[in-house]
């Protein structure tokens, strides 16, 4: 399987003291990827350096094997990356479809732009069903998938999705789970997926990487993180 996302030696944060430490991993296409670990592990910090909101003092990041190192977070999004943020930024005054729409704005190709809107809403049923209500009368879950859905409509090839699970019922959040595995199977989308909700996560995933005070401490197959009893115990607690 070819190789989308490759990081190596990443080192990045806010201040004199690093978050992220010689950040090494690899995502082939096609795949869903979890990032896990305990609160402050370093987990967002990792998907804002790798759409471009962190600078890293040091380490690369490659997509496709063409380094990033420089690129801007505009042209980021243009060679295929897609950020969903934890908290999701849906616009509260927008309508759904307003929302979609802003993800496919700088496209050139309004046509495939719209495809892609329709299989959005063919994708997420409720969407489509609520095309015309503004963004604050959504469910949580609802506003999960409507951000989801507007990074979709960039047609994007690798999807960073920071803790999608949040305030979601778990239900809702078994929906997103599969919606996702879904993406994958049938598109041939590269997820990296950050989260909390450690069982959710490798429910989906193919790979596992386990970061703790900025490290890689694991890096595995989901399967065997699931299985493994004392992994589990030693990395994720339970
Ligand atoms: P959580 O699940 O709590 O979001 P996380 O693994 O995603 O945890 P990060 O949010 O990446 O962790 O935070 C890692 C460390 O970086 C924490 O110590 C946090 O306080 C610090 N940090 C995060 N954002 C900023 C910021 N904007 N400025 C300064 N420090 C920050």
């Amino acid at each position: 399987m070819s190789e989308l996302l490759r990081v190596e030696g990443l080192t990045a944060g806010y201040g004199a003291a690093p978050v992220l430490r010689e950040v090494d991993l690899t995502v082939p296409a096609g795949t869903i990827a979890a990032v896990l670990g305990a609160n402050g592990a370093g987990k967002t910090t990792l998907l804002r350096t790798l759409s471009g909101l962190v600078r890293p003092s040091a380490g690369r990041v490659l997509l496709d094997g063409r380094p990033l190192t420089g690129v801007a977070v505009e042209k980021l999004v243009h060679l295929g990356m897609a950020h969903v943020p934890e908290g999701r930024g849906v616009v509260a005054e927008l309508t759904v479809e307003e929302n979609l729409r802003l993800g496919g704005l700088w496209r050139r190709d309004r046509a495939d732009a719209n495809k892609a809107l329709a299989e959005v809403y063919e994708l997420f049923e409720p969407l489509a069903k609520r095309r015309r209500s503004a963004g604050h009368q959504l469910s949580g879950g609802e506003r999960q998938m409507l951000a989801l859905g507007r990074a979709l409509v960039a047609r994007p090839r690798l999807l960073l999705l920071d803790e999608p699970s949040l305030g979601l019922a778990p239900k809702v959040t078994a929906q997103i789970m599969a919606l996702l595995r879904q993406l994958r199977d049938r598109t041939g989308l590269t997820v990296l997926l950050v989260e909390q909700n450690v069982r959710s996560a490798l429910s989906v995933a193919d790979t596992g990487v386990v970061l703790a005070l900025g490290k890689v401490v694991v890096a595995t197959s989901a399967d065997r993180l699931r299985d493994d009893e004392e992994l589990r115990h030693a990395y994720l607690g339970f």
